[in-house]
């Protein structure tokens, strides 16, 4: 093959990709309207979109009305041809989502199922996670495959879960979680799906960080349409940079850690392990609760403007106390404006879009991504 040659097919394929896309993120268009928006030639549009109908990704569905010459053809993507399951992992918890190509979530269930490190835990993720497709009614033949979310270090060039402290798991090939389970498998860090989540979402979406707040704390940094890995796999692991030098215990066995301070666990423990109830609580006005989140967000603002220090961008707090977070956003703000040395606007702090199911619902994306990409 000459290299003309090869670079025909690229445009092709480039062209392709690029129409597809367009047609996901709009619901019903015609091909002069796709050859206008994306600067092709009505023939080329007319060519792919006729491809992608033969390949059962985009369906007919009527006609717009005519505008003088022929009524052109309504097209829209069929969204359920291709689908995929989230699947996130937690020390105490199990969650599945099932997303298709435009991301929307189809269904979610989260249910108790306490992490061990042995085989019979993931027959039993891989039975649970067959009884969630039977449920469902799920057409296998159309599943990608499942994303899988962990709460550790990803390294995704080894292919191994290095660390999770909180699981107790070091060095963990993806290929001995991956064999149990009937489907292709994709990795990702909890942190890392839930901004995952975020940022495929948003178009708009150039560069934020994403910061967990659930049991454990995680980050992570979506930069224009990917995550910033790191040299280690470790980028956005603000949940262990120190707070408060030789501070409260960590699970990780430091001292001092934002992790100590901020993990959702903080603020549940004092409601009998139910954050919900904690939040209930604050909301009635109870007195040694509006003191613990007067603490909690102190200490909160502290990171958020070491972490906006650094990179300069938007924060979206996310997590299980991100999902109850939307009515305390004014008073974060406040408390994070006081530290800031520049400016008194800290609208750059923003609640989660996703409050239910990110991790799960990124991990899932990531296999539906994976997918268009090559389209
Ligand atoms: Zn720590």
């Amino acid at each position: 093959m000459d290299k003309k040659q090869i670079t025909n097919i690229e445009v092709k394929k480039n062209n392709r990709n690029h129409i597809f896309r367009y047609i996901c993120k709009h619901e019903t268009v015609s091909n002069p309207e796709i050859a206008y928006a994306t600067k092709m030639s009505l023939p080329t549009v007319t060519q792919i979109t006729k491809e992608l109908l033969a390949q059962g990704l985009l369906k007919e569905t009527g006609a717009f009305e005519s505008t003088g010459g022929r009524r052109a053809k309504a097209l829209a993507v069929d969204a359920d041809a291709r689908q995929a399951v989230g699947l996130d992992i937690t020390r105490n918890h199990l969650s599945f989502v099932l997303t298709n190509l435009t991301g929307e979530i189809l269904r979610y269930k989260r249910m108790y199922l306490p992490y061990i490190t042995a085989d019979d835990y993931y027959h039993e993720v891989n039975a649970r996670l067959e009884q969630f497709l039977d449920e469902i009614g799920a057409d296998r033949g159309r599943l990608l495959g499942i994303g899988i979310s962990f709460p550790g270090i990803v390294d995704l060039e080894k292919e191994i879960i290095v660390d999770s402290h909180i699981l107790g798991v070091k060095d963990l090939p993806f290929a001995s979680v991956s064999r149990f389970f009937s489907y292709p498998c994709r990795f990702l860090n909890d942190a890392n799906a839930g901004a995952y989540a975020e940022g495929i979402r948003s178009e708009g979406a150039g560069r934020f960080f994403y910061l967990s707040l659930s049991n454990t704390i995680g980050g992570a940094f979506f930069n224009h349409g990917g995550l910033e890995q790191g040299t280690h796999f470790r980028c956005g692991e603000v949940g262990h940079m120190t707070i408060i030098p030789g501070g409260e215990p960590c699970y990780c066995k430091k001292r001092g850690c934002l992790d100590a301070y901020c993990s959702a666990r903080r603020l549940s423990e004092t409601a009998d392990g139910k954050l919900e109830e904690f939040f209930n609580r604050l909301r009635q006005g109870n007195e040694e609760y509006g003191t613990q989140w007067e603490k909690y967000t102190a200490y909160l603002a502290v990171a958020l403007n070491n972490i906006h220090m650094v990179l300069d961008c938007d924060i979206i707090l996310g997590g299980y106390v991100g999902s109850y977070l939307e009515p305390y956003l004014s008073d974060i703000r406040g408390k994070v404006a006081q530290r800031d040395t520049f400016t008194d606007d800290s609208l750059f702090v923003k609640a989660c879009y996703y409050r239910i199911g990110a991790a799960a619902l990124g991990a899932a994306l990531n296999v539906t991504e994976s997918f268009i990409e090559q389209v």
